[in-house]
């Protein structure tokens, strides 16, 4: 008896491991929407785009971004699965002590470097490594050449991507999809985001910038029926973080009234998270004046919380700055980050939104939703967070996940068809291997 129930146990666990390695391999679109907070498509009743995707997929209620709550960052952790501490991307803006190098947000040569990216292996460059093309539309860093691989197809980042950019891209995306150029395709969309920033997260700016966008997901949603992609074609969209309300030029924490600014080799961004090296005879001096500082904390490197998932970084600065929601720090008031604005009312561009505060801190919650035939219908789920995002990813694209912080058990449910069997890692098939032999022995 004790040796059928092995055989059966054995045929159980070689028809797992056949079905798993067998999983279906779908297209992919992917939706990156920068800024786009959680509850900004509570409104469904006016956005028919977004309702239809939701009916006809899943709806988390939020999605929780890594820290810090900025976007490079979190474009990575989700196109990786890991936390910002292991695929090295820390910031929008960071700084190399070793070779002094620079990485700005934007546009910058020096942002093109391996050395900012190589960190970790994002789930375009692994599947153009095993020979699927990637089509990738406004992406930041779809230009870079990343463990030495670019994708099929890079329509390079503009600042600020216009509503026809975004439609065109839909377009050709879902062309190169259908005819079999592209396996996935990605789409950046900043636009929600500069709306946020600029007018703050309950403005009627960002309102009609969400409505500009269910317009496009209206296309969208017309465009996969038209072209018949329903059954092959999987969607999945998602923010990078959220946005919270700021009172500029009220909540300022201004350094140079608690440091000498000639004490500090380098600080990097301005805002929720300031980055700081200061000298090294001066370190104690300038961690202690920054101690006191009210509605901020000043983190030692290994004083980080663990729960940022941060402070192994090799870019994270000697002292890390993190301001209480709603503030913001920069080193004086005249520095200030302005944007350009001729037909507002108040004294040149005040700023009403921002982000990168603590992941936790509801405001900073992004959104996910998917639709396709691996995904469930019309269901809401439980919250995920910003690693989750790639193992999904990869399941429904039919490859395996390299190693990475993403939990299978948050996502799993959102899949059609899931029956309680996480992905058949190599190392799980070990294990289970291992385990018949035991049996068997
Ligand atoms: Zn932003």
């Amino acid at each position: 008896i004790m040796s059928r129930l092995n055989l059966a146990c054995a045929i159980a666990i070689l028809a797992v491991l056949l079905s798993g390695s067998c999983f279906a391999s779908r297209k992919l679109l992917v939706f990156l929407i920068d800024g786009f907070r959680y509850d900004y498509m509570d409104d469904l009743q006016n956005l028919p785009g977004f309702k239809e995707i939701m009916d006809n997929g899943v709806k988390v209620d939020y999605m929780t971004p890594d820290f810090p709550s900025l976007s490079y960052p979190n474009y990575y952790s989700l196109m990786t699965g890991r936390y910002c501490e292991v695929h090295q991307m820390t910031g929008n803006y960071m700084w190399d002590q070793g070779s002094l190098k620079e990485f700005l947000i934007g546009i910058n040569p020096d942002s093109r470097l391996p050395m900012w990216w190589d960190g970790s292996e994002p789930i375009w460059v692994t599947m153009q490594k095993l020979g699927k093309k990637v089509f990738m539309y406004y992406w930041p860093g779809c230009e870079v050449e990343i463990l030495g691989v670019r994708p099929s197809f890079c329509e390079e980042y503009v600042y600020n991507p216009t509503e026809r950019n975004l439609t065109d891209s839909i377009e050709r995306a879902l062309d190169g999809l259908r005819s079999g150029r592209a396996d996935m395709a990605a789409v950046y969309y900043e636009k929600i985001d500069v709306e946020g920033h600029h007018y703050g997260p309950m403005s009627s700016q960002v309102k009609t910038a969400v409505q500009r966008l269910d317009n496009a997901f209206q296309v969208l949603n017309q465009n996969i029926k038209d072209k018949n992609l329903s059954d092959e074609l999987n969607v999945i969209m998602f923010s990078d973080h959220g946005m919270t309300e700021i009172k500029w030029m009220e909540k300022v924490i201004e350094l140079v009234t608690y440091i000498n600014m000639s004490d500090v080799v380098k600080m990097m961004d301005r805002g929720p998270v300031v980055s700081l090296w200061p000298k090294q005879a001066k370190y104690e001096e300038v961690y202690r004046a920054l101690s006191s500082v009210r509605n901020m904390n000043v983190y030692r490197r290994n004083q980080v919380p663990d729960r940022f998932h941060y402070k192994g970084g090799k870019f994270v600065s000697s002292l890390t700055l993190v301001a209480d929601p709603g503030w913001f720090i920069t080193e004086s008031k005249s520095k200030l980050p302005f944007w350009q604005n001729s037909s507002s009312p108040e004294p040149q561009g005040w700023q009403h939104g921002w982000h990168g505060y603590d992941n936790e801190f509801v405001d900073m919650r992004g959104f996910f939703l998917a639709q396709g035939p691996d995904f469930k219908r019309n269901v809401r789920a439980a919250p995920i967070r910003a690693v989750d995002v790639y193992n999904l990813m990869c399941r429904t694209l039919g490859i395996l996940p390299l190693p990475n912080n993403g939990s299978w058990s948050r996502v799993e449910y959102l899949l059609s068809g899931s029956v309680g069997l996480a992905w058949p890692s190599p190392l799980r098939a070990l294990g289970l291997l291992a385990l018949v032999l035991s049996l068997q022995a």
